[in-house]
């Protein structure tokens, strides 16, 4: 059993989250420094972050527990390659998982680099 590098914080921010967004970024957790920003959202907090601009959709997967935000150690918001790079390892994880998701900072229009998802196609709900 790989020991546990999620912290008990972390741990408790992916509580409802899907098994197989978890098994991903525990393994992801591995080889890239991150935290765990968020996971499952409510509808009034989606609420929020759609009207202040944080959020684009009320149809967030994060209301499902089909995503997660994720803030490279340090974070910081400016420095975008800290993102990709953290994209680069999930994404690796979630292939060696064999689990079909979609990173926030492909989106179109609107880069949201901490966030990812699983993919419509693969988790329609
Ligand atoms: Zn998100």
């Amino acid at each position: 059993m790989a020991p546990e590098l999620l912290t008990p914080r972390d741990l408790e921010r992916l509580r409802g989250v899907h098994p197989d967004l978890v098994r991903v970024i525990r393994r992801a957790r591995r080889d890239a420094a991150f935290f765990v920003i968020e996971g499952v959202r409510s509808a009034e907090r989606q609420r929020v972050l759609v009207a202040g601009g944080a959020s684009r959709t009320q149809n967030s997967r994060h209301l499902t527990g089909h995503a997660v935000d994720l803030g490279p150690i340090p974070l910081d918001w400016q420095n975008i390659d800290s993102f990709r790079a953290i994209a680069r390892v999930v994404q690796a994880a979630a292939e060696a998982e064999g689990v079909s998701i979609r990173w926030g900072g492909s989106f179109t229009g609107f880069f949201d680099g901490p966030h990812f998802e699983l993919t419509w196609a693969a988790y329609p709900v």
